[in-house]
């Protein structure tokens, strides 16, 4: 058999045919069991004004009770005052594959009388479960992370057939980032096609004048036409008009189908000419439930993480920032201080140096002036003396002499005349 050997690092590297069937090429399915048997784990987040039918179309698309039939809406007044985040989780098992599934819905949205803030708790509550995500990416033992990250929003607009109003804008403004927008036009059945199609188009190019993006099924090049036709087919139909019921009812031809029955006709929810909800569902569920994970993991949580990571390097930087500032301005500070202390030195020397020169000065004077007077006591002291001297001396002159000092005058030589 073939063998070429090529050496990186140390062992070598041999490429060998194989005789007969191994099995390991079942690795991908060996994985792929482990993560059906693990289960998967999937959070939708439904936001819309109550009444909108969002409970009644996830029971719809996951065909359970998820959700009990809800109590009306109290009176405003009786209402709590801003938007309340609940999560609903279920497990559902089909076909083997198990599905955990969380459903997190807004109650509150969009019924104030002011719902200008209505989208900051839901952002908030998508945030947090980044941050949840992240911290037990960085923890040590990362065995059993849970991803309660939201993969996926419907936003279900009013069936008004006018445009998208201020709270649409501004919910998907703020999350389009943040979560895969899948906007959903509600109770679709209470419009005609006409009004839809109006209302479709002008929902989108809403989306497109406010640079708002929502989850588009992503195509690659090297699909097949089957598949890549699937994707455009799906994405024809963005915004979903949908109609949703958990209620089987008689069709007049005799089916018996889920939908509404009215007394003009039935609207059957899984019907393809009557309304979205089976394309809603391929996007969500059936064909495009993995891609809103990836995409959620890959380009919402990520770009979200070095969002985070760059701000908090930045806080970083700023705070390294305060702590070589304080210390530039000490610096700074003393150095102005130290120069100001070395000019009142100066200063200071200066004017003790005059100081103690005109002290000397002073004391230069003084001592002159004491040497003066004592030159002056002492010359008229010798003054007094040279006076007295030559007093006595003419006295002693004037005077006759004693027998003795006679003699001894005339022993000295002394003569008189
Ligand atoms: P939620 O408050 O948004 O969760 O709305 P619900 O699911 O509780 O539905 C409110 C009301 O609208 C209920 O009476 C539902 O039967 C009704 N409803 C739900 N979906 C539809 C729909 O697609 N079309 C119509 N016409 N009514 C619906």
């Amino acid at each position: 058999s073939l063998a070429t050997a090529h050496t990186t690092g140390v062992s070598p590297v041999i490429r060998k045919k194989l005789m007969g069937y191994v099995g390991f090429a079942n690795l991908p399915n060996q994985v792929h069991r482990k993560s059906v048997r693990k289960g998967f784990q999937f959070t939708a987040m439904v936001v819309g004004e109550s009444g909108l039918g969002k409970s009644t179309l996830i029971n719809t698309l996951f065909n359970t009770t998820l959700y009990p039939p809800k109590e009306p809406l109290p009176p405003a007044a009786e209402r709590p005052k801003t938007v309340a985040i609940e999560s609903i989780g279920a497990d559902i098992e089909e076909n083997g594959v198990r599905l955990h599934l969380t459903v997190v819905d807004t109650p509150g949205f969009g019924d104030f009388v002011n719902n200008d803030d209505s989208w900051k708790p839901i952002v908030e509550n998508i945030e947090s479960r980044f941050d949840s995500y992240l911290e037990q990416e960085n923890r040590v033992n990362r065995m059993k992370v849970v991803d309660n990250r939201v993969h996926a929003c419907l936003y279900f607009i009013q069936p008004t057939g006018h445009s998208l109003k201020q709270i649409d804008v501004e919910f998907m403004r703020r999350l389009h980032t943040k979560v895969n927008l899948i906007p959903v036009i509600a109770k679709a059945d209470t419009l005609t096609d006409e009004e839809i199609a109006d209302f479709k188009s002008r929902i989108l190019s809403d989306i497109a004048h406010h640079n708002i993006h929502i989850f588009q099924a992503p195509t690659y090049d090297n699909e097949d036409e089957e598949t890549i036709a699937e994707a455009e087919e799906i994405a024809s139909k963005i915004p979903f008009a949908v109609v949703g019921s958990d209620k089987i009812v008689n069709t007049p031809d005799g089916r018996q189908v889920r939908g509404r029955a009215y007394p003009w006709g039935v609207v059957e929810v899984d019907n393809e000419e009557h309304c979205d909800f089976v394309k809603l569902r391929q996007m969500l569920v059936r064909t495009y439930m993995e891609e809103l994970r990836e995409y959620t993991n890959d380009v919402l949580y990520e770009n979200w993480r070095t969002e985070k990571l760059l701000s908090m390097g930045v806080a970083q930087d700023s705070t390294v920032f305060k702590e070589i500032n304080p210390a530039a301005r000490l610096q700074e500070e003393r150095v102005l201080h130290e120069a100001k202390l070395a000019k009142m030195e100066a200063e200071m020397k200066m004017v003790f140096q005059q100081k103690v020169q005109e002290k000397e000065a002073k004391l230069k004077q003084s001592e002159e002036e004491l040497y003066a007077r004592h030159k002056e006591m002492k010359d008229a002291l010798e003054k007094q003396r040279a006076e007295l001297e030559d007093k006595k001396r003419k006295i002693e002159s004037g005077r006759p002499l004693t027998p003795e000092k006679a003699s001894t005058n005339r022993k000295k030589g002394f003569l008189r005349t």
